[in-house]
């Protein structure tokens, strides 16, 4: 039998972020695009087992582990019978608001409410949760809105009742107190495909002596969200009525209507053209028809939601500006910012004018990057990292959420033209902190010549930052410490967190900037992400489409690849290029292909993805050998990819600039 339709914490959540979607959720002919398989969110979140750790700081617990309202409901009222007791995830419901809390710990008449959250807490920090003006920090919202939630429903379910409430979280300063403790909690999927956590039996008392999750009360900031002081914020309802009414709509399965807006941009209730004739919904397009009167053709139109990096969409879209073509220069005001190449105004303002004019060759500012190029040393080095942060440290001393640098992938472009696959890093041993290796390895590979060195995106500079860190604070007797410390300081330049200034003789050149200031194709619809420049560039460079619908990529006498063998990279269908990334064997065999492209989706800041989940699989699983180098191999291909990406991109840029210099001598 179906649950019935009660307010529970997950759609509390999704009305707050907006109400029309607690009518389309959980509705088989509305498709909801976001993540559906808990085993892989689990290893892409990276902190499920925390969850698991945190029980066993309140030992001697229950565990209600019945997904059935009634009956978990049923059970917990027993359990609640007694006067001392703790419990893990009891069901609490209130008329129709329905909440599992993570633990509960009943002394007497007075409950701690205890909400288990995989994310870094810093018990240093001042105000860790407030503004400055007194209102909640907002990436703090969605977690205290949670707990306001759930202690609102313990507090109405037991009105006689005392209660304390916390979060608990990893703590940031904490150090792992064993090795191997994250090797302790393995992550296991059932035949219904539901996670779990498997303790191991060689869990010791030492393991827990030192913790590393820390309880922080909340209960004043939860005082804020019922008091209405959370937030500057104009609101509609003060917090409980906000509750009362999301329950009452979603019980009733009424509709709310709301106001479009960019939050549109996110909404999980998409479908493609493909699905709709599949007789699914679009409860985006239901939303967006209703209020701007659109029919099919319209949503073909490019919109102000894909402008990247705008701010003003909200304000576009209340005056009516919706299509791009609706738009005037005004609206973008692009300004230069005095900078070679393109500011990011000028940018958006050149997206909506190509739209504008029909325009699908890409701007290319051959002579801007004509002047970068004269300033690289050959031979060319392309570097990509792939890496994880994990709550539960792999070794004594190590801190949760530290940064762990598992591989990366190194291609070469000589000043002849050669290219190669030079080198890659991939470290699969359960349970070892890589990150020295890992920068042993690079400076191996790096140090042969002191040719430019790329990266796309800031993500690798912020990494070797980060291991310089962990090197300088390393008690433990590094004996090349100060040899990889020098190398991470000539190849980089210092974050801006760091006391100490630097900026590497070899500092790495990022290519992001450079697809930012001097290229933009309109078929990327305004992303600069790599997942979509690539395939953008290999439909309209006729060089790289030339080269490489031949299989030259892993053969003898063609392009040397550690991974490939005899690989063609373009395959036409229809006279488009396929997407490389998609021609890759598939990183996970047991999930759909939605599940596969959200993991790889990912942006160049949040570096999230299939690399990441992969690892999280091989560090957090009991798997299989040959499942194991599947997945090695998969890992591998993927990362070469993303550093041939970057020579693809360098080369059709090489060949633009080329033709055009043809073109002015000719002239
Ligand atoms: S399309 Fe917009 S208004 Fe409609 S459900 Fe999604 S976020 Fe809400």
């Amino acid at each position: 039998m179906a649950n019935p339709r009660y307010l529970t914490k997950s759609r509390f959540k999704l009305g707050l972020e907006c109400p029309t979607k607690l009518y389309f959720t959980k509705k088989k002919e509305y498709l909801d695009q976001k993540m559906d398989d808990p085993f892989l969110a689990a290893l892409a979140e990276g902190g499920y087992q925390v969850g698991e750790l945190a029980k066993l700081y309140f030992p001697n617990g229950h565990d209600i582990t019945t997904l059935d309202y009634e009956n978990a409901e049923a059970q917990t009222l027993e359990l609640l019978k007694q006067d001392e007791v703790i419990i893990y995830e009891p069901a609490i419901r209130f008329k129709n608001l329905f909440i599992r809390i993570d633990v509960l710990v009943k002394s007497g008449n007075h409950f701690d409410l205890i909400e288990v959250k995989a994310k870094s807490f810093d018990e240093y920090e001042e105000e860790p949760f407030l503004n400055k003006n007194g209102t909640i920090k907002s990436p703090w919202k969605p977690y205290l809105y949670d707990i306001a939630f759930q202690r609102h429903v313990l507090s109405s379910a037991y009105p006689n009742s005392t209660i304390s409430s916390f979060l608990m979280m990893a703590n940031k300063n904490a150090e792992c107190p064993t090795d191997g403790l994250n090797q302790k909690f393995k992550i296991v999927r059932d035949e219904s495909n539901i996670k779990g956590i498997k303790v191991s039996s060689t869990l010791t008392e030492e393991d827990l002596k030192k913790r590393i999750l820390i309880q922080v009360p909340v209960e004043d900031e939860i005082q804020l969200i019922y008091d209405c002081k959370d937030s500057k914020e104009r609101r509609e309802r003060n917090f409980f009525d906000e509750v009362e009414f999301l329950a009452e709509k979603y019980q009733n399965d009424e509709k709310v209507i709301t106001e479009i807006g960019s939050k549109c941009a996110k909404c999980e209730f998409k479908c493609s053209s493909e699905d709709e004739e599949n007789g699914f919904k679009s409860g985006f397009k239901e939303c967006w028809s209703s209020e701007l009167g659109w029919q099919k053709d319209d949503f073909n139109a490019p919109n102000v939601l894909s402008i990247w990096n705008f701010r003003k969409k909200d304000s576009l879209i209340n005056s009516g500006k919706i299509k791009l073509t609706d738009l005037v220069e005004a609206d973008i005001s692009p300004k230069h910012d005095k900078k070679p190449g393109i500011s990011a105004s000028e940018r958006q303002w050149l997206q909506v004018e190509m739209v504008q004019n029909n325009e699908t060759k890409p701007f290319f500012d051959a002579q801007g990057l004509k002047r970068e190029m004269d300033t690289w040393k050959f031979p060319l080095h392309f570097i990509d990292f792939e890496t994880t942060a994990v709550a539960i440290p792999f070794n004594k001393g190590r801190k949760p959420y530290e940064g762990v640098a598992f591989q990366f992938s190194h291609h070469i472009v000589y000043e002849d033209g050669t290219v190669e696959h030079a080198g890659q890093y991939l470290n699969t041993e359960q349970g070892k902190f890589p990150n020295y290796d890992f920068v042993r390895s690079l400076k191996e590979q790096l140090e042969k010549d002191d040719g430019t060195i790329f990266r796309y995106a800031p993500h690798e500079n912020t990494y070797l930052n980060l291991i310089y860190r962990q090197l300088l604070n390393d008690p433990s007797d590094i004996t090349d410490r100060g040899v990889l410390c020098d190398f991470i300081k000539s190849i980089t330049k210092s974050v801006g967190s760091s006391s100490e200034k630097w900026e590497g003789d070899r500092c790495m050149v990022d290519m992001w900037d450079l697809v930012k200031r001097y290229f933009y194709d309109p078929y990327t619809n305004g992303s600069n992400s790599i997942k979509y420049v690539l395939p953008a560039i290999l439909n309209s460079s006729d060089y790289l489409k030339e080269k490489y619908i031949e299989p030259i990529y892993g053969s003898p006498g063609g392009i040397k690849s550690l991974n490939f063998k005899n690989w063609q990279w373009i395959e036409l269908k229809g006279g488009i290029v396929t997407d490389p990334y998609k021609r890759l064997p598939k990183m996970f065999q047991d999930t759909s292909e939605k599940n596969m492209a959200l993991l790889t989706e990912e942006d160049e800041l949040a570096n999230g993805g299939a690399a990441l989940t992969a690892y999280g699989k091989l560090q957090f699983t009991e798997i299989s050998d040959y499942e194991k180098n599947e997945l090695e191999s998969a890992l591998l291909k993927y990362c070469e990819l993303d550093t041939f990406a970057m020579v693809m991109i360098y080369e059709a840029w090489r060949e633009m600039i080329r033709l055009e210099l043809e073109e002015d001598r000719a002239a």
